[in-house]
């Protein structure tokens, strides 16, 4: 496990210590602001999870343009968190303000279409390869609703997930398997309304008898998947996994769920493209609406029809499905501009070349002084874990967490000016991250090895 990998425990909290001396003294105005904050919000932060940056406090933003952002105490910081992925197409990107200022002036949310929202419909459906689509405010809640599709559709009662996998706040994705295999809530499940067992299927990535099993049951309305697992470190999968999952999805009437929320970083069209999947419904969220809040799920024209003819319009607006800001007017001109002069074709070969020089710079440091951690890179996306090989399955690579480690590596990062995703040990590029950033990067990973290896 992680601590196997890294066993000198003395030295990582001698450098953790110098480290938080290095960002109290060089963070003030940050200090000051979150502790305006803790008078009126738990942890002094709008949303609890920004507590969990590495350090005593949090970063105050002041302003991000492109794959930087400049913090309350005036410091530079090259940005490979990006939101994470809600800012994969770069802070503030121009096109995408323009749209989105535009239409905010011109009247945000009226609950009736704008002419944004076919072209943005149309843009999904070009590159995701299923024709008909909605529109929502996250990705989380394109999940539950495709989720209330399927099983409203197929009249089964359970979502098949994969072990340590995630999918926003969506309950029936807070599933795992125990050491025995059963299906049990995940840890730090907040508040679970029913057992998971009762709504959840679970079978660990990369393993298709396990799916097999699962599927021949008839209880499984929908697997639902992201194409490669990129929550607990990105796992890749194997050759040919996808075309038997589809296989297994026909033959017992199953539907597949491809979640590409942050897989979008394999390409234009995420692995579903690149990768030729054949998915009955895809979610898209985070960095399509160019910053403001777009959650999208395009369903194939038969799914499409089943879902519309089980509907009756009395019921609708009530029937679990929807959201009242869901679809408006401002979300639809961030996609449609994000889509069409952003996150291009010619972007992505940018982010994907600045993402293998990433790669190549923490394996350099890696090899330099043999140490035994892995990189994983999935297109202008990369990932470090501390296990020396590629996992092939969720619990492989949430064995190799080190949360220790991983605080510790990040805080160094934060102290030169580089922000890592607090969850893991990942880095996104965006069309404006440069070779020079990515640089920044490898010097700082390399003087981190050395303060642990060297
Ligand atoms: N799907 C995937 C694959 C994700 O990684 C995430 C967020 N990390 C979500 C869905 C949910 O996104 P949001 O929190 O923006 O709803």
């Amino acid at each position: 496990t992680g601590p196997g990998y890294y066993s000198d425990r003395a030295r990582l909290r001698e450098a953790w210590e110098a480290e938080l001396d290095v960002y109290r003294a060089a963070r003030p105005a940050s200090e000051r602001l979150w502790r305006e904050g803790l008078v009126h919000m738990p942890d002094g932060v709008p949303m609890l999870w920004m507590a969990k940056w590495p350090g005593p406090w949090p970063v105050f933003v002041e302003r991000a343009a492109g794959a930087h952002f400049r913090c309350a105490d005036g410091i530079d910081h090259v940005d490979l968190c990006l939101g994470d992925t809600g800012a994969m197409c770069g802070h503030a990107p121009a096109a995408s303000v323009a749209a989105i200022s535009e239409r905010l002036a011109a009247g945000a949310t009226m609950m009736l279409p704008t002419r944004d929202a076919a072209v943005a419909a149309e843009l999904l459906s070009d590159r995701f390869g299923v024709p008909s689509w909605q529109f929502a405010l996250s990705a989380t809640d394109a999940n539950r609703a495709l989720i209330r599709y399927a099983r409203q559709v197929t009249g089964r009662p359970k979502i098949l997930v994969i072990d340590h996998c995630y999918h926003g706040t969506v309950d029936e994705a807070y599933a795992t398997l125990d050491a025995d295999g059963a299906v049990v809530e995940r840890r730090g499940n907040i508040g679970a309304p029913v057992p998971p067992s009762l709504t959840t299927a679970v079978v660990p990535f990369n393993d298709l008898p396990a799916m097999e099993a699962a599927l021949a049951t008839l209880e499984v309305a929908a697997v639902l998947i992201e194409p490669a697992l990129t929550n607990i470190g990105i796992v890749l999968p194997d050759p040919g996994w996808h075309a038997a999952v589809r296989e297994l999805c026909d033959r017992t009437g199953t539907l597949l769920i491809i979640d590409e929320t942050h897989t979008l970083s394999a390409g234009p069209g995420g692995m579903i493209a690149r990768d030729g999947l054949r998915p009955d419904a895809v979610v898209v969220g985070k960095s399509i609406g160019g910053g403001v809040p777009a959650g999208a799920y395009g369903m194939t024209a038969a799914f499409a029809a089943a879902v519309r003819d089980s509907l009756e319009l009395e019921d609708i607006d009530v029937g679990g499905v929807g959201g009242t800001l869901a679809g408006n007017a401002v979300s639809l001109a961030g996609i449609r501009a994000t889509l069409s002069e952003v996150l291009t074709a010619e972007a992505f070969t940018g982010m994907i070349d600045r993402c293998t020089e990433w790669t190549v710079g923490v394996q350099a440091a890696l090899d330099e002084f043999d140490v035994p951690w892995q990189v994983t890179q999935l297109g202008a996306r990369a990932e470090y874990s501390f296990r020396p090989t590629p996992p092939h399955d969720g619990r492989e690579a949430a064995e190799a967490d080190d949360f220790e480690l991983q605080q510790y590596l990040h805080l160094h990062a934060l102290n030169r000016g580089i922000l890592i995703t607090p969850f893991h040990n990942m880095a996104l590029m965006s069309p404006a991250t440069t070779a020079a950033d990515v640089e920044r990067h490898t010097v700082a990973f390399r003087e981190a090895v050395v303060s642990l290896f060297g």
